[in-house]
């Protein structure tokens, strides 16, 4: 694997997260596929090493690292599943919002909770009739005030939120003011406040270690602390969460195709056809460099983008997109050329391929989908 002049300590944090991944979620991967296991306890211990808060701030109690080092420990436990990794990739990215965007008194009240994960959060942007179009969401918060203090009155839905119906917070973007993105704001809502309910679980292609469901409230009374920033402020934070996002589910691609290239090799020198071993075909050999090749080329333009996000580059959003929609792109399609080279057997749930083939074919989709990646890239250059 790449070493993009990575630190000592950078290296340091790839290896304990590889080291976990080969003990704690690899050995079973494949079970937690099969029979739809969420794997809360180990994701647990994967907060243990600090994973529940990998870019939220020391002062908060996370370990305050850049946005490569979450890449590479995203990337690191896509290896062994993309699905556990990216469920905790969403949960950092919630947490990180209200670090550094909320009040302090709603760091105190939600982050001791969250860094460990003794309560998991999600991110609550998509709805049925605002999907790639996000800033024409319809959720909406009246603010209100009685006896018991000001507060905001939440109704709406939430559409394909992962996590949905088993974390415990939703960082919601919702409705405060005007149409477009200017009327847009930020709050967090607990999953046993009244009104709040779930549609059921989503019967998905790939993901089956993780819940995704409609989320739905109906009447929330939500305290004005849960606002997370100002009012009107909220697309841009989810924006801005999604720029980190965005790297660590381009992370997962490579994790998952780099698992994949490294089976293949294996497979490929044992497998016996015509005599020979399938990888003394110079087909094979002429795939497997070439998928290596592109694999590495997206993750250097992924790492270069973490470090655009870190340092707050003015093209970092430029960045992102173009990281994400290279790794996640290259990925499926390194996955794909994976299977083919194990023939039928990698149709088979015997091997892993099929699952990271479709596990991996979500990242195209979500959090932007790939054409908006290109919408954001192409803007950003016509601006002049
Ligand atoms: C498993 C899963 C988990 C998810 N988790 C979350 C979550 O936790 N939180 C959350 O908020 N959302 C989540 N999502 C939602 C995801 O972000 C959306 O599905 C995604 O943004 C696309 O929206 P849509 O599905 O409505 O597709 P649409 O927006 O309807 O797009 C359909 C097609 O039209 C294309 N398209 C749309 N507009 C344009 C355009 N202007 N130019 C060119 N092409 C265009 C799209 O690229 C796509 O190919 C999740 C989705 C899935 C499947």
């Amino acid at each position: 694997m790449t070493q993009f002049d990575l630190t000592d300590d950078q290296r340091a944090i790839q290896e304990m997260a590889q080291r976990f991944t080969a003990d704690a979620i690899t050995p079973h991967a494949g079970e937690w596929d099969e029979k739809h296991i969420f794997p809360r306890d180990t994701i647990r211990a994967a907060a243990e090493l600090g994973f529940g808060g990998i870019y939220v701030s020391e002062e908060a109690g996370g370990i305050g690292l850049g946005r490569l080092e979450a890449a590479l420990i995203m990337e690191a436990m896509a290896y062994g599943c993309p699905s556990t990794s990216a469920f905790i990739s969403i949960h950092n990215m919630s947490a990180w919002m209200i670090d550094r965007f909320g009040s302090q008194a709603l760091k105190d009240k939600y982050l001791p909770d969250l860094v460990p994960m003794t309560r998991m959060a999600s991110y609550c942007l998509t709805e049925a009739g605002a999907g790639s179009d996000a800033a024409a969401l319809k959720t909406k918060a009246v603010r209100a005030s009685d006896s018991e203090g000001d507060h905001y009155v939440v109704t709406g839905s939430k559409q394909f939120i992962s996590g949905g119906g088993e974390n415990d917070l939703y960082v919601v973007m919702l409705r405060t003011g005007e149409d477009g993105p200017k009327g847009i704001s930020c709050l967090v809502i607990e999953k046993d406040m009244q009104g709040v309910s779930f549609g059921a679980q989503e019967r998905k292609l790939g993901w089956h270690s993780q819940p995704t469901a409609q989320v739905n409230f109906d009447g929330v009374r939500v305290p004005v602390e849960n606002l997370v920033g100002a009012e009107g402020e909220g697309f841009r934070i989810a924006m801005m969460g999604l720029d980190g996002g965005r790297l660590n589910i381009g992370a997962c691609s490579l994790g998952g195709a780099q698992r994949c290239i490294d089976e293949s090799v294996t497979y490929t020198k044992d497998r016996k056809q015509f005599g020979q071993s399938i990888a003394d075909f110079q087909n094979t050999q002429f795939t497997l460099a070439d998928m290596q090749t592109e694999l590495e080329a997206a993750r250097t333009l992924l790492y270069a983008a973490a470090v655009k996000v870190t340092e707050n580059a003015p093209d970092k959003t430029r960045f992102a997109a173009m990281a994400k929609r290279f790794a996640t792109d290259t990925g499926s399609s390194v996955v794909d050329r994976a299977l083919q080279l194990h023939g039928g057997y990698g149709y088979l749930m015997d091997y892993p391929i099929e699952r990271f083939w479709r596990d991996l074919r979500v990242h195209s989709i979500l959090e932007g989908t790939n054409q908006v990646m290109r919408m954001i890239v192409a803007r950003d250059m016509l601006r002049g």
